[in-house]
C-alpha cells in the first residue's frame, strides 16, 4: 500500500456514479479506484483491479461534485469501492474528509479484514478508517454468494458500523440491487447482481467518468 504523503492528493478513479441506492444505505456519491492488489476469483469488476489507468481526479474537484450533488440530489453518503480503496489510502481519506465535512457518511468496501487494516502501519489508513462509518470487510469468496445482505458480496464478508450513524436495519435485508444507467448512448452499471448476473454486462461499454460540472444525472 502507498505511504501516507503530503501532496495534495490526486485520485486514479475507475468510475464515479454520482447518486446511486445501490452502493449503501439511502441515496450515495459512489467512487471506485483503479487499481486492486488482491485478485478474489469472479471479482464483478476486473477491469478495475490494475493500477495503470484510471482517470486523474484532484479530490477538490470531486468534492465540489459531490456537493453539488447533494444539494441536487439529497445524498446522504459517500461510498469507497474497488479497486481497493486502502490501497490508495491518502487519497480516500482526504476525499472521505472532505464528506464529513459536507455532512455525508462516509461507507468503505475492502477486500482487507479490519484486523488487517488496523495492523498495518500507515497513519493514511488509520485515518480512512476514522473517518469511516461503515466499513464492509474481506475478500469476495465466490463460493459464498450473500443473497441475504444487501450491498455484501459473500458471506464472510462483514459489517461493522464504526459510529453510531448506522445500524443493521431492514434496509440490509433485501436482495442485492443493482442500477443500469442509459446515459447518451453508453451503459453504466452498479450495484452487486445476483449470482446468476454475474458478468452479464460485461462487454457492455463503461460510461468513464465525466469531467467536472457535466451533469451526469
Ligand atoms: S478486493 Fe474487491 S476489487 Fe479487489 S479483487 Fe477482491 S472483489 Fe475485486
Amino acid at each position: 500500500m502507498p505511504e501516507a504523503g503530503t501532496e495534495p492528493p490526486v485520485l486514479s478513479i475507475a468510475q464515479v456514479v454520482p447518486c446511486t441506492e445501490a452502493e449503501g444505505p439511502g441515496k450515495r456519491f459512489a467512487v471506485w479506484f483503479q487499481g486492486c492488489p488482491l485478485r478474489c476469483p469472479g471479482c464483478c469488476n476486473p477491469e478495475f483491479l490494475p493500477f495503470a489507468g484510471g482517470e486523474p481526479r484532484a479530490v477538490a474537484e470531486l468534492a465540489g461534485w459531490m456537493e453539488r450533488t447533494r444539494d441536487a440530489d439529497g445524498i446522504e453518503g459517500l461510498t469507497l469501492l474497488g479497486g481497493e480503496p486502502f490501497a490508495h489510502a491518502p487519497g480516500a481519506a482526504a476525499l472521505a474528509g472532505v464528506a464529513r465535512g459536507l455532512g455525508l457518511s462516509v461507507m468503505v468496501f475492502s477486500g482487507y479484514t479490519l484486523e488487517q487494516l488496523r495492523g498495518r502501519p500507515d497513519p493514511a489508513i488509520a485515518d480512512l478508517l476514522a473517518r469511516t462509518d461503515i466499513l464492509v470487510d474481506g475478500p469476495y469468496l465466490q463460493a459464498q454468494p450473500d443473497t441475504e445482505r444487501r450491498w455484501v458480496g459473500s458471506r464472510n464478508q462483514r459489517i461493522h458500523f464504526l459510529t453510531d450513524w448506522y445500524r443493521y436495519d431492514d434496509r440490509w435485508r433485501r436482495r442485492n440491487t443493482l442500477e443500469i444507467r442509459l446515459i447518451d448512448g453508453e451503459l453504466s452499471v452498479n450495484g452487486f447482481p445476483a449470482r446468476d448476473a454475474v458478468g452479464l454486462w460485461k462487454g457492455w461499454a463503461r460510461t468513464p467518468a465525466p469531467t467536472a460540472g457535466a451533469d451526469t444525472r
